[in-house]
């Protein structure tokens, strides 16, 4: 169980550097689950692992030598190496004021967040070391913290984020004492850097299991931390189109959707807006009327709180603006053309659109083989019509801008604008009528135009 060209490291750092591979790396490996980077450790100190390194002709970049890291490539891959350390005193809840290096294996396990993640394993053979149970914590499933979690949760406000996260990509519970630590800390949790909070929820929306670290972050009050404007979807009823609450609903909807971060966030914040859209018609039937809009609202709000991407932010917003909308198979052509090129103009394409609205109408609880079916007919209706290419958007007209310019005899301004919206209008009821001699001829009969 490792990687080959780790064995050339150690041969370059010697049989004394007590190479090891640490933290996720060996947690993944033993779990049999792929990993992006491979984490080691050595009692060697930065500056001999550098000249090692380069003199066994190894490329060495010195990434962080006040905190005991350098990264080796090997292979064309960055890997971390570096020397056992132990943390000094935690003051503001989110780093050491300092770190000790020179200290033995043990006590840099010790430091680390669970016992799942303190572990390590020699890179030249040997028995792996584990001083806390991590392998037992592993094959049980518990996310379980180092020592007292009430004291390491008050070291790092990270950490508690962190064990909601592994929980939801390994599918883990987390043990009783170290989840009810998580309420007990949030003071802590409070100060921890917006941009380490996004990583982290990111990761945790992605897992395999991601409706157990957002049940966690609701339970603990974490939730209420970051994503205050989700809180009043708890326990928020819905109506007989729905088996569950909106936020049983919103959870069973993020487990649907893809695991790739728009539609896993669009998940999280489709119908955020509901509970304040809510109300109770004269039939007692309950609406939530408008409620994409509320929801864009408030996703654009949370966004700009932990400063997420604007590409992101773009492909989420996308999705959440066109989940309401639920073409069927009684639609029209020229409807359906229109609501192809709404997406499109905004940048969402048909098959996302329709992985989460998959997503969408399982996670009502209701009737799901008939919606499957419904919305397998919806897409071979839809797919069908997009395989002629029919013009969707103003950049698809048979005459552009300038044409239309020199057509009207008039330079541009909003009246262009307008113009193309009513072409545009014209060629998604009868796609034929896009060609430069019919637009011109609508041109010149357009009333609104003259
Ligand atoms: P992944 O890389 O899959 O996100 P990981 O466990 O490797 O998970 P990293 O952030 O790469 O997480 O950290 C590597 C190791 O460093 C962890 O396994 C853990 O041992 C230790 N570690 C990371 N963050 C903390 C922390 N906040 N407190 C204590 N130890 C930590
Ligand atoms: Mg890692």
């Amino acid at each position: 169980m490792t990687w080959p060209p780790l064995l050339r490291l150690q041969e370059a750092l010697g049989p004394d550097s007590e190479l090891v591979i640490v933290g996720g790396a060996v947690r993944d490996e033993l779990l049999g689950r792929n990993h992006a980077d491979w984490d080691l450790a050595t009692r060697l100190l930065p500056q001999a692992v550098m000249a090692k390194a380069r003199t066994a002709g190894l490329k060495v970049i010195p990434t962080g030598l006040q905190h005991g890291t350098v990264t080796v490539i090997l292979e064309d891959r960055p890997v971390e190496v570096t020397t056992f350390r132990s943390d000094g005193d935690y003051l503001d809840g989110r780093r050491p004021e300092t770190v000790r290096l020179g200290v033995g294996l043990a006590e840099d396990l010790s430091r680390r967040d669970f016992t799942i993640n303190a572990m390590a394993l020699p890179v030249g053979g040997g028995d792996l070391v584990d001083p806390f149970g991590g392998r037992a914590d592993l094959k049980a499933g518990w996310i379980r913290a180092v020592g007292d979690p009430l004291q390491r949760f008050a070291e790092d406000g990270l950490r508690p984020l962190r064990a909601c996260r592994f929980a939801a990509q390994l599918g883990f519970e987390v043990e009783a004492a170290t989840r009810s630590a998580i309420a007990e800390r949030l003071d802590v949790a409070r100060k921890v850097a917006v941009e380490r909070v996004f990583t982290e929820l990111d990761k945790l929306l992605r897992g395999s299991e991601p409706q157990r670290g957002l049940a966690l972050l609701a339970e603990s009050g974490l939730l209420d931390l970051w994503l205050p404007e989700l809180r009043p979807m708890v326990g928020c009823g819905q109506n007989r189109h729905h088996a569950y609450n909106v936020w049983r609903h919103t959870m069973e909807v993020v487990c649907f959707a893809p695991p790739e971060p728009a539609q896993r966030w669009a998940a999280l914040l489709h119908d955020a807006g509901k509970p304040g859209a809510r109300s109770v018609g004269a039939d007692g039937e309950i609406h939530f009327h408008g409620h994409e809009a509320r929801s864009l609202e408030l996703a654009e709000g949370i966004f700009d709180r932990l400063k997420a991407s604007h590409t992101l932010r773009k492909a989420i917003l996308a999705l959440i603006r066109h989940h309401g909308v639920h073409p069927t198979t009684a639609w029209g052509e020229a409807a359906c053309r229109r609501f192809l090129g709404r997406i499109e103009a905004d940048g969402l394409g048909l098959a996302p659109w329709a992985a989460f609205r998959l997503a969408d109408l399982r996670a009502k609880g209701l009737d799901w083989e008939a919606s499957q079916a419904e919305h397998a007919a919806l897409m071979a209706r839809l797919e069908g019509l997009l395989a002629a290419k029919p013009p969707l958007t103003v950049r698809e007209l048979a005459l552009d801008g300038a044409a239309l310019m020199k057509l009207a005899g008039r330079s541009g301004g909003p009246w262009l604008g307008a113009l193309q919206k009513r072409l545009l209008e014209v060629v998604l009821d009868d796609p034929a009528a896009n060609t430069p001699d019919r637009l011109a001829d609508f041109v010149r009969r357009d009333p609104a135009g003259h």
